[in-house]
């Protein structure tokens, strides 16, 4: 009779074993087959963390030269933008640039300097991005032109906070954009004065001689004529990997996040 029992109970088991296996097997083949098709899902089947991931890799440098946000992820980077979290990631990026300045010994000689970017670093462009889908539109050039000549874009205030304190410090900061000069060039000095940005060393903006070239090598460029000029470049801060590459990119790199647009 035991041994009956044993028998009986013993298949059992099995059994279970059998299902349990053939349950994992089929989780297992459907959680791959969801991983290996990505980077072609259809909306509908992006996972939940898919947008997470691909916002990290656009930071970290991962994924390059891509166009347009993926559209399946508007929801996310707009939330990303407006929520909370583009701020938070921006004070501890500030905090960090911050407790890297008080280290340094300023020199009386006037040559320590600091490179920012202007655009989605020193001031923003999220109204003129919410109009195109915060990036799932391309990239329209002469409206981003028609936007930026307002002159309204508003200062990111901890960045505005840091160029102060850099300032304060007796850092040169010295601004680096690729506007260009001739159609832009007041509309940013105006944008910059209403908006704070006062005491900067040097403005410059791209001029015909640098028409048509990549944002690599200008910005190489003129921090290659900076350092010849005798400047120590301690600090570089930038919303594009594009402005943080290349030749004499300075002592420390920060990147402001961007998941909006790509600039190569
Ligand atoms: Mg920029």
């Amino acid at each position: 009779m035991e041994f009956g029992q044993d028998f009986v109970m013993g298949a059992a088991a099995r059994v279970l074993e059998v299902i349990a296996f053939l349950v994992l097997a089929a989780f297992s083949r459907k959680i791959c087959s969801r991983r290996f098709s990505w980077a072609s899902d259809p909306p509908t089947d992006a996972p939940v963390g898919y947008c997470l991931s691909w916002r990290l890799a656009v930071e970290a440098n991962n994924v390059r030269s891509w166009r347009t946000v993926p559209s399946w992820c508007l929801r996310h980077v707009e939330d990303y933008m407006t929520g909370g979290q583009y701020e938070r990631d921006i004070e501890l990026i500030v905090d960090q640039a911050a407790g890297y300045v008080k280290d340094i010994d300023v020199s009386e000689d006037g040559m320590d300097a600091w490179i920012l970017d202007i655009d989605d670093t020193c001031i923003s462009n999220l109204v003129y991005y919410r109009g195109r889908r915060y990036g799932v539109d391309p990239f329209d050039g002469p409206g981003f032109v028609a936007w930026a000549v307002r002159g309204e874009c508003p200062a990111i205030p901890l960045v505005l906070r840091l160029f102060q304190r850099l300032i304060e410090a007796g850092f040169k900061v010295i601004l680096v954009t690729g506007r260009d000069k001739a159609s832009l060039g007041e509309a940013t000095i105006a944008n910059l004065q209403c908006e704070g940005f006062d005491g900067y060393e040097r403005l410059i903006m791209r001029t015909v001689d640098w028409r048509g070239k990549g944002a690599v090598a200008f910005k190489s460029g003129v921090r290659k004529q900076l350092v010849e000029e005798g400047y120590r470049i301690w600090g570089n801060v930038g919303d594009q990997w594009s402005d943080l590459q290349g030749e004499f990119v300075g002592n420390r790199t920060f990147k402001i996040p961007n998941p909006m647009y790509f600039v190569p």
